[in-house]
């Protein structure tokens, strides 16, 4: 078997995978059993920015990174990735800075990233290249003569064909793109937004699950990425600290029922929508007063830009309000910290919620969903109340599927979930977990890595300009 290459932005953790979560854990499995390499940022800044890879064996894995000078953080990560990628993937046009700069910076990060990764591989590596900050990756490795199977896989959303068309190189980056073997998404539903975009705009054609387009043939195909589903489900029936954590939370809840939302704290994820849901619940249905207890978990990211800090300060605005409205002294209604929760907790806190509340505005997976799911009492299980705009939803039907932008909709499935009957739980939960355990983490790994396996054979490959 050829020997596997990974290039994700951030590289490890090798040694605490397992704390780090299922992708991590999956990845470094596939690297060991084929003496992989990991390559990606070092996570340094540095004033020199230096042009070549670090290089550290970590048992039959080696890890190589590379340092981004001030003005490439800036203008790849910040910039470009972070404050146009990220928001225009996820339909907020309104949020995305179009600066060419940025632009140019990724692209010139994008070609060092290849120019410091193409004398380290060997002619018939299988190359694997994740999100979106590498999408000119793999067409400036070509550039400089890659032959290799390379596949790249989006773990976020992509969009629709007009929004992606408000990038002033939207064209280029797409024509880049075509340097893949197989380009992997999360949903059947980014595949068809791909497609129209290749087909419609850039006059490419279809074939299956193949698409030519600017003289090349790519493979396109939903991989949804899951998580180690029998392992979080038992590490949230067993681990001593998620029973910890789980008698702590159902002793303090007093009998109540526990609605958990657990996020990074991100415009995409619905938070405040979520928290106005909340307030037309106890509105609506005044007996769930005293019944219910939110607890939101959101932790801060990207906390030095600015559309992030005034997200929280709208958030603790919210939050005040509705205890303020509808607390007694006894009773908090929405509890609301801004602490990370290590996994093993998590697991407990989900599994001591009767509710887990995901309504992302747009996510491509979530996560936290299928934890959720996991980490339930099989003979008693919690109602996942989950947005259809989260990747999930099309493996979940078995959840509460609601609009996150429809308040009064998401309260009333909150009121569903409060009153549905131990067999219907006990019904949903297993179909859910059914799926949840064929397809998980180490599935969507091989799905993707056969799928590139089997284009390495049948492939030509010239440079795309
Ligand atoms: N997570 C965690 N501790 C926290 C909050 C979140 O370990 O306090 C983990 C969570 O278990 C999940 C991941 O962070 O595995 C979030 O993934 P998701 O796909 O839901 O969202 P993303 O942050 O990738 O957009």
């Amino acid at each position: 078997m050829s020997r596997l290459v990974v290039v994700s932005n951030r590289v490890g953790p090798v040694k605490d995978a397992a704390r780090a979560g299922g992708l991590a854990v999956a990845l470094v499995d596939a690297l060991k059993a084929r003496g992989g390499l990991w390559y990606g940022w070092s996570g340094k800044v540095d004033e020199r920015g230096n042009d070549s890879a670090k290089i550290e064996e970590a048992g039959s894995l080696t890890l190589a990174t590379v340092d981004l000078a001030p003005e490439e953080h800036e203008e790849y990560y910040n910039g470009f990735a972070n404050r146009c990628l990220w928001p225009l993937f996820h339909y907020r046009i309104d949020l995305t800075a179009f600066d060419r700069r940025y632009y140019e910076g990724y692209r010139r990060v994008n070609a060092k990233f290849a120019r410091v990764l193409h004398p380290l591989l060997k002619p018939d590596d299988t190359i694997w290249v994740h999100d979106y900050h590498f999408l000119a990756f793999g067409n400036e490795l070509r550039h400089m003569g890659a032959e290799q199977s390379i596949g790249f896989f989006l773990h976020i959303p992509f969009p629709a064909r007009e929004v992606l068309a408000a990038l002033p190189h939207h064209d280029a980056m797409v024509r880049g793109l075509f340097a893949y073997d197989v380009i992997g998404f999360q949903t059947e539903r980014d595949c068809e937004r791909f497609r129209d975009y290749v087909v419609r705009e850039a006059h490419g054609s279809e074939d299956g699950d193949k698409l030519h387009c600017f003289g090349r043939t790519v493979t396109v195909r939903a991989f949804p990425i899951g998580i180690d589903s029998e392992g979080f489900a038992k590490m949230a029936a067993s681990d001593k600290d998620a029973c910890k954590q789980h008698d702590k939370v159902t002793s303090s809840l007093a009998g109540r029922t526990q609605i958990v939302g657990v996020d990074r704290l991100d415009y995409t994820k619905g938070i405040a929508e979520r928290f106005h849901a909340y307030e037309r619940l106890l509105q609506d249905y005044p007996e769930t007063r005293r019944e219910v207890s939110y607890l939101q978990i959101a932790v801060t990211s990207r906390g030095d830009v600015q559309e992030y800090r005034e997200m929280r300060e709208e958030l603790d605005g919210l939050s005040g309000h509705i205890n303020g409205a509808y607390g007694e002294f006894d009773w908090t209604p929405l509890r609301y910290l801004n602490r990370p929760m290590a996994r093993r907790s998590l697991a407990g806190l989900y599994r001591a919620s009767k509710i887990g509340l995901v309504t992302p505005l747009r996510d491509g997976m979530n996560l936290v969903a299928k934890e959720y799911v996991a980490a339930q009492d099989p003979e008693d299980p919690g109602v996942l109340v989950l947005s259809r705009f989260a990747g999930a939803s099309y493996q979940m039907a078995e959840a509460i599927i609601v609009n996150p932008y429809d308040i009064k909709g998401v309260a009333d499935a909150l009121q569903i979930a409060r009153y549905m009957s131990q067999q219907e739980r006990r019904e949903r939960f297993e179909a859910l977990m059914g799926r949840l355990k064929s397809e998980d983490v180490a599935h969507w790994r091989d799905d993707f890595l056969t799928a590139l396996a089997d284009v390495a054979e049948r492939r030509i490959r010239p440079t795309v300009s």
